[in-house]
């Protein structure tokens, strides 16, 4: 039998009372669909596990109403009324070999409990995560009891529902049982309290209950954060952290390992590389003959090699991985990697939970569409006719629309300006930190090339009369957009007066050559009104050409919308150690030679700043203009053959290089479909 590098990748493992077929180990990850979309988050879960994904978890599944994540979506098992959606997603995974996991979680003072309105738990009385006026209540002794009795009764229920994996986690700093092992959470007097030994007795306590119940039926894992990445100020690998792997050592099946809080472990590719973790967890297995899984924004078939041979996990565990590529372990299999679908590290997926709606994902935009559309990441239908199609513009939204056209078998030629294709992506990944967003364009080119119906043709700027002469059956307009250079955006709503300053856009900073001939006088205002990582990323740039930069937001803080990303805080010191000055709270209402005056944006309250650049980051203009162009030529389309002229992307609404994938997605499966997808989804309405 032929052998491969990456066989060892496919030896099962036994876990437990069960066994693996890989090491492909789909971590549990949120998705923003949890028990509110359960038919979807169940067919998300089930195609990872056709994909080739040994094991299938879901994400936190709260075990009781006092640990409500309302506000959020999550998973629950707070009665017997909760089991059937989990036995959906068991059976769906199962059905394709794979082991299906659950996480069960008691958020403790890290949920508000909005919904249930149960004053939240705490070993030590405190105030909750959130702003909420809520404060959570020490545990007695009967509380404790209680917790327990709770974990045992999700157990039941979880291994009612058929789970292969039941988890006990103390990670994230989302719970209840970190939050014990932490003595900033927990400042007890009592056998729970004080050493680490009384500080993980709560936690031992429940490991054992959960393995008595299990009984050799079910593996339990224990997802554990070894390293809270703060100093002496929480746990450490070296120090507490490694304690509690010792502590415990062969008591749960499995150790799931990773670094805390939620920031560091699902860390963006724009703040670290692949593999971050590893000198946080690599000490585990030398301390266990147990089992380890761990993350690190794994897709290289290599790298996964690597970690296995080197002794640093025995499971490549994966969130974003499996979401940018549910296929990922199939296509390593099938010696395809280099149709790998790589994540790219942008953590879009995660703004999904944040924002509390179906996850989605800039690489892979079938995912959370699996379900409502019928999507599936490796499959589409066939041509619905014979018509041919032209592509104008190779951004994300031409590639992908072009790569899903060619995928049904349509004859397309996809037309791009520049000697490179890639549109705003190629330009983009130049900037500081965000190199991999190349991958958005990498994974498509590389698959267009081998398309027999798919010419690409570059450095061909096209103009209506062309497109008309050509005569294909369907053209496609995805010729992107431009930075608004007038302020305009949200704060600013008609054209700044902007005098005699010299105005610079975010276009011409991603112009290399712009860039080299550029004398900077004296400061660079940037104006930030777009608040995702646009401005953050130019002033870091400018930095490196050594401006003095100063950054001005109309928000409370920089990035704000970075939040949903778990950026924020790191955009924020990254400008801080690079000596931006930030100014808050602030917006812009004219300009000229020298100078910008700022209002407050509470009080309206003007001062002037000096600047000698102003480089607004507000909004953007679609590049429609062949479009409209094209559209007052409408009565000709048929004797050119032309049967229709549609916007896609950044031309037809600026928004994320995620947007413009989905769009350009989109297009390409409503070809000669008898509906409208944007509209036609199905839905979970529990009365229709
Ligand atoms: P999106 O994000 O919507 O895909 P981009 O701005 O990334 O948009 O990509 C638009 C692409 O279209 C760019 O590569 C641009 O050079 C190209 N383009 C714009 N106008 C034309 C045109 N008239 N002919 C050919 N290509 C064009
Ligand atoms: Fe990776 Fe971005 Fe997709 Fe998340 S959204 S899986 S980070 S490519």
């Amino acid at each position: 039998m032929q052998t491969s590098p990456y066989d060892i990748l496919f030896e099962p493992l036994k876990i437990g009372p069960k066994t693996i077929r890989n090491r492909f180990y789909q971590v549990p990850h949120c998705n923003g669909m949890g028990h509110r979309w359960p038919q979807s988050m169940a067919e998300m879960r089930r195609i990872k596990a056709e994909g080739g994904w040994g094991a299938v978890c879901t994400e936190e599944c709260e075990i009781h109403p006092s640990s409500d994540l309302s506000g959020g979506t999550l998973m629950r098992l707070w009665d017997d009324s909760d089991i059937p959606t989990h036995a959906l997603m068991v059976e769906k995974v199962q059905a394709h070999g794979a082991l299906a996991g659950l996480q069960l979680v008691h958020n403790g003072s890290a949920v508000s409990n909005l919904f249930t309105r149960i004053p939240p738990l705490a070993p030590s009385a405190r105030a909750a995560r959130y702003y909420d006026p809520v404060q959570a209540r020490s545990m007695d002794k009967a509380d404790i009891r209680a917790l327990r009795q709770w974990h045992k009764d999700a157990v039941k229920r979880a291994m009612t529902a058929g789970y292969d994996i039941v988890y006990v986690y103390a990670g994230h700093n989302l719970s209840l049982l970190m939050h014990f092992l932490s003595p900033r959470y927990n400042q007890r007097t009592d056998e729970y309290g004080g050493p680490m030994k009384n500080r993980v007795r709560l936690l031992r306590e429940i490991l054992q209950d959960t393995k008595e119940l299990a009984e050799g039926k079910c593996a339990v894992a224990f997802r554990f954060a070894v390293d809270e990445l703060l100093g002496p100020e929480g746990l450490r690998c070296e120090e507490e952290g490694r304690e509690v792997v010792e502590l415990l050592a062969d008591l749960p099946d499995l150790w799931d390992v990773n670094v805390s809080d939620w920031a560091n472990d699902s860390l963006p590719s724009r703040f670290g590389p692949e593999g971050h973790q590893e000198p946080y967890i690599k000490f585990v297995k030398q301390v266990t003959r147990k089992p380890v899984v761990g993350v690190g924004r794994f897709t290289s078939p290599d790298t996964m090699v690597s970690q296995i041979k080197r002794g640093v996990l025995d499971l490549i565990g994966a969130a974003r991985p499996s979401i940018a590529d549910p296929f990922l372990p199939n296509k390593i299999r099938d010696g395809r990697s280099d149709e790998i679908r790589e994540c790219i590290g942008c953590n879009i997926c995660i703004t999904g939970d944040m924002q509390a709606v179906p996850l989605r994902c800039t690489q892979n935009p079938t995912m959370g569409e699996e379900w409502r559309k019928g999507w599936h990441p490796e499959r589409i239908d066939p041509a619905g006719s014979k018509d041919n199609v032209l592509i104008v513009g190779s951004g994300p939204a031409g590639l992908e629309a072009a790569l899903a056209l060619s995928n049904r078998g349509y004859e397309v030629v996809l037309a791009g300006q520049r000697d490179i294709l890639g549109g705003r992506v190629v330009r983009e990944a130049r900037l500081p930190g965000l190199a991999s967003w190349r991958r958005v364009v990498d994974y498509r080119e590389y698959l267009l090339q081998q398309k027999a119906n798919v010419q690409i043709y570059k450095n061909s700027p096209l103009k209506a009369r062309d497109i008309l002469d050509f005569g294909f059956n369907h053209v496609v307009l995805a010729t992107g957009s431009s930075w608004r250079k007038d302020g305009v955006g949200r704060e600013i709503p008609y054209p700044l007066p902007l005098g005699q300053m010299d105005v610079l856009g975010p276009d011409d900073l991603m112009d290399e050559k712009f860039l080299e001939q550029k004398k900077f006088t004296g400061p660079v205002v940037i104006f930030d009104d777009d608040h995702y990582y646009m401005a953050s990323v130019l002033a870091e740039r400018l930095v490196q050409q050594k401006a003095e930069v100063i950054f001005v937001t109309p928000d409370s803080k920089v990035a704000a919308w970075t939040e949903n990303t778990l950026e924020q805080k790191r955009i924020q010191r990254r400008l801080l150690e690079l000596g931006v000055r930030l100014i808050c709270n602030r917006t812009v209402t004219a300009a000229d030679r020298g100078t910008l005056t700022l209002a407050c944006t509470y009080s309206g309250q003007e001062d002037v700043l000096e600047a000698a650049h102003f480089l607004p980051v507000t909004s953007r203009l679609p590049h429609d203009n062949l479009y409209h162009e094209l559209h007052q030529q409408a009565d000709r389309f048929a004797d050119h053959g032309i049967k229709s002229v549609t916007r896609i992307g950044d031309c037809y609404a600026p928004a994320s290089i995620a947007a413009a994938v989905y769009h350009g997605h989109l297009y390409a499966r409503q070809l000669d479909h008898p509906g409208d997808l944007w509209t036609d989804f199905r839905r979970e309405n529990r009365w229709s």
